[in-house]
């Protein structure tokens, strides 16, 4: 199995320490055994989320002393100016403080009630701001997509056939824009072909509905092209990159992913009018548009950390490493769906614990565990995050899958790390029928993963 040297050496490091089971055991009773409200100085290894997680690199840390400060027209702005026009080629940007920054405001300028914004998949903040607005967001990704053992290259994919029909069932005009997220978060971190990416555009363009990308890990999705599609072997990542973004009317980006920062994110567009727009509600809500909620400094980090993101040995490393950690769990019996995505891998937590039913939360139950064995930190995406009440018979709709996610911050954690990891749920699995489930002791109505808490169920 391989596992790629790191493409780069340590020089500065960041302590972490695994406290005793017995302060592990206090600090998720504390918690309500909800992994989100643990202190991260009891987590050993955190894979909550690869969103802002990353370690930058030296030319960042030095990008961000050359941080200007000036409130309007700043070097940084220019300087970030530059790398976004000859990488996303749109013709005009604003910087933003994160991906749902713009996307508030691209939905405040867009969207109006009862329109709808398809999409392979809406990331959950894509969603709710289009909801905000009183859209209605649609999912229209491949039914492959649902499937955790189909093998599919670009599970990602929007199905073509169901955009066609669902634009022409709506019309052009109550659908103010269209997307396509790349790589599908909500779906795995599974990429979008090259070729389902222009039959899409082309769908939209044919409608005349603007058609915009979300993309946050689009270096991630550019890669899988190079690997995967045929035709794209000899071409750079960030050729492909370009190929890609001349499909789109515009784009928004959390540069927490693959730009390799702390904070920020991006909003690109073409067109004129829509940037007057855009630049309006920016200063309402964000700051003036060459500073847009940041820094000086974060625009530095982030010009830089936009060409890091594109680096070909960083990419086949950082897709290696994923790779990695899901064929080693597979070996030790445990079920991820299939094939691994960019940043991160989805444990089957049904498959592992098959013996708790799903209103007693098995994925639930296995990030716990995870924590309580070995002071690790996943997240859970199973009932807890998306079972709902039926509107109409008040009986609970359960999601499909159980899944744990193992998402991995950029340059961050090494080949031990994730080995610990293996070790650690090889562990849970060779005692899981004595793992238990959990009920609430208490749940807000709506993003409930957040800030509910939990109480074990007896065996
Ligand atoms: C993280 C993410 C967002 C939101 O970005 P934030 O920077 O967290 O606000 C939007 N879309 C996708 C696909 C994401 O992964």
């Amino acid at each position: 199995m391989y596992y790629p040297p790191e493409p780069f050496r340590i020089k500065v490091t960041e302590p972490i320490r695994l406290i005793s089971r017995e302060a592990r055991e206090t600090a998720l009773k504390e918690a309500g055994y909800n992994l989100f409200a643990l202190k991260a100085e009891d987590i050993f290894i955190d894979l909550l989320t690869d969103s802002g997680t990353g370690a930058m690199s030296q030319e960042q840390w030095a990008a961000l002393m050359r941080g200007d400060e000036s409130y309007a027209g700043a070097r940084s702005f220019h300087r970030l100016k530059a790398a976004v026009e000859d990488i996303f080629g749109f013709k005009y940007f604003v910087p933003a403080h994160q991906g749902r920054a713009a996307e508030n405001i691209l939905a405040a300028c867009l969207v109006k009630p009862a329109q709808y914004v398809p999409s392979n998949m809406h990331f959950d903040t894509t969603d709710a701001n289009i909801r905000a607005r009183g859209g209605r967001p649609a999912n229209l990704v491949i039914d492959e997509a649902a499937d955790p053992v189909n093998p599919h290259p670009f599970k990602g994919n929007v199905d073509i056939a169901k955009l066609k029909a669902f634009i022409a069932q709506h019309g052009r005009e109550n659908i103010p824009f269209g997307m396509i997220t790349v790589t599908n978060n909500a779906g795995g971190g599974q990429p979008v072909s090259m070729e389902n990416l222009r039959a899409v555009a082309d769908a939209y363009h044919e409608a005349g509905i603007p058609f915009f990308i979300d993309a946050a890990r689009y270096a991630e999705n550019c890669y899988f092209i190079q690997q995967r599609e045929p035709g794209y072997r000899h071409r750079s990542v960030k050729d492909i990159a370009r190929e890609m973004f001349a499909l789109a009317d515009g784009m928004c980006m959390s540069a927490k992913k693959d730009a390799i920062v702390n904070i920020g994110g991006l909003l690109c567009v073409n067109d004129e009018k829509l940037f007057q727009d855009i630049k309006n509600e920016l200063i309402l809500r964000e700051g003036f548009p060459t500073y847009g909620g940041l820094a000086g400094r974060d625009l530095d980090a982030m010009a830089v950390g936009l060409y890091e993101g594109l680096d070909e040995t960083y990419l086949s490393y950082r897709v290696a490493q994923t790779a990695y950690l899901a064929q080693r769990l597979n070996e030790a019996g445990i079920p991820t769906i299939q094939p691994p995505g960019g940043h991160g891998v989805y444990v089957n937590a049904g498959a592992v614990l098959p013996h708790i039913p799903q209103h007693e939360f098995p994925a639930q139950a296995l990030a716990v565990e995870l924590y309580r064995e070995g002071g690790i930190r996943g997240v859970e995406i199973g009932s807890v995050m998306f079972a709902y009440p039926d509107p109409d018979t008040g009986q609970m709709v359960y999601p499909k899958l159980e899944l744990l996610r193992l998402a991995i911050p950029r340059r961050t954690y090494t080949q031990s790390h994730l080995d610990y990891v293996v070790e650690t749920l090889a562990k849970i699995k060779s005692r899981a029928a004595e793992v238990h489930g959990y009920k609430f002791t208490y749940a807000p109505e709506l993003l409930r993963h957040f800030t509910a808490r939990f109480e074990p169920l007896q065996q």
